[in-house]
């Protein structure tokens, strides 16, 4: 790209040399415009190695889902992807940076009003492998980094206080972060007051505004799953999706997900929920993506499930949802994987225009042409304009720390 733009300036020169006119010199750089009080800012930080996402809520409330750091271990059998901008600080180190370069001139600057975990993978959480020692009796690797430099308000997860559900044994069982992840957050509560919060399906506005809500009254976040529970669509009622043995199932069939709503604007996010059975997997119903997408109806923008791996995007999960963009947040050679990308381009499953946004470049070799769907690959961030009737997609250069804009759509209207 830069080389791109030398020539462009070599050849401008040229063209100002021959013209007696003096022209403005051109900004090669251009910034994603100021957050504003009414925008409502979706960060998909690109930073390879799991998920982490900034949301900039319209009355400045700060809000990060997940901070993952799924180590080196895919990296090394050449299936995962670089540590995004460069290996010269952790992944942890590097959501830090963003979360107070993109908070600084909001209400909450350098601080999140929320922080909350889908699940606990390493790719959400950290990994202790890789971890940083740390002086507070924990070691630092993703939300443990991030908390350790970040002041968080509340904290959310799917198990606090007791991590039995379903039983202390099977809630541990994925969570390989348990150990720092319980000091990290008894030392916050009891030094800085961090809050914590179990996440509650089916409500609504567990995560509210904390400035000025009542001046953006169409903003709302439901909480549609977790823990294998779907909202019922009424109230704040949830009803069980398995009636399997809980030990078949898998931490991603516990994932947390919410829509959240402004205006018309709707945003979905259900972690790593699973669409289908796979052999990888004991569980014979994995189907989850059916009932929770079809109690939350169409959305504007999806998250897509499980960095839209092998058993996620479902045709009932598509069909239902609907998008008109969606996002891949990809740390691994087959996240998006190509069935799942030619379904999201299919249009007998749903018809009209949708988008395609990816965090990493990752799978290009194995996407091959399905590659060319996607807009360049970076930090995606969706930004929705005051009151929730018009919104915007804009993809960051990951490369560097400046976060240039390196593809904007048009302003949509809802
Ligand atoms: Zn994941």
């Amino acid at each position: 790209m830069k080389y791109l733009y030398c020539l462009f300036f070599a050849a401008a020169a040229a063209v100002v040399a021959c013209s007696s006119k003096v022209e403005e010199p051109e900004t090669v750089h251009e910034s994603l415009p100021d957050w504003q009080e009414g925008y409502m800012d979706i960060h998909h930080i690109a930073t390879g190695r799991g998920d982490a996402i900034l949301a900039i809520l319209p009355d400045g409330t700060t809000w990060l889902q997940d901070a993952g750091d799924c180590g080196t271990d895919w990296y090394k059998t050449g299936q995962g992807c670089a540590v995004l901008p460069n290996s010269s600080k952790s992944v942890g180190e590097w959501i830090v940076e963003y979360v107070k370069h993109f908070t600084a001139g909001t209400p909450s600057a350098g601080e999140l009003d929320y922080a909350w975990l889908t699940h606990f993978h390493g790719d959400h959480i950290g990994t202790p492998g890789n971890a940083i020692p740390g002086s507070k009796g924990y070691k630092l690797t993703g939300i443990t980094m991030v908390g350790d430099k970040v002041k968080i308000h509340k904290m959310v997860d799917r198990a606090w206080p007791d991590y039995d559900i379903p039983t202390e044994e099977l809630c541990k069982r994925e969570f390989y972060l348990y150990t720092d992840y319980k000091a990290f957050t008894d030392y916050q509560t009891k030094i800085n007051g961090m809050e914590m919060e179990k996440f509650e399906v089916g409500a609504l506005n567990q995560f509210k505004m904390v400035h000025n809500p009542s001046a953006w009254p169409d903003f709302s976040v439901r909480n549609l799953c977790g823990n294998g529970y779907v909202w019922t669509g009424s109230g704040s009622g949830y009803e069980k999706m398995y009636t399997e043995n809980p030990s078949l199932l898998d931490e991603n069939m516990y994932s947390c997900g919410v829509v959240i709503q402004y205006g018309k604007f709707r945003y979905w996010n259900c972690g790593d929920i699973p669409g289908c059975n796979w052999p990888d997997y004991a569980s014979q119903e994995r189907t989850f993506e059916t009932p929770v997408s079809e109690v939350c109806g169409p959305v504007t923008v999806m998250k897509l499930d499980h960095h839209g791996t092998f058993d996620t995007t479902s045709e009932e999960c598509l069909k239902n949802l609907q998008p008109e963009a969606m996002i891949a947040l990809s740390s691994h050679i087959r996240q998006p994987y190509k069935d799942q990308v030619a379904r999201m381009i299919d249009q007998t499953i749903y018809p009209g225009e949708r988008e395609l946004y990816v965090t990493t470049d990752c799978s290009r070799n194995e996407l091959g042409d399905l590659f060319s769907h996607f807009k360049p690959a970076g930090h995606v961030v969706v930004r929705v304009y005051e009151g929730g009737t018009k919104w915007q997609m804009f993809v960051l250069d990951a490369t560097t720390t400046t976060y240039d804009v390196i593809y904007k759509s048009d302003i949509r209207t809802l």
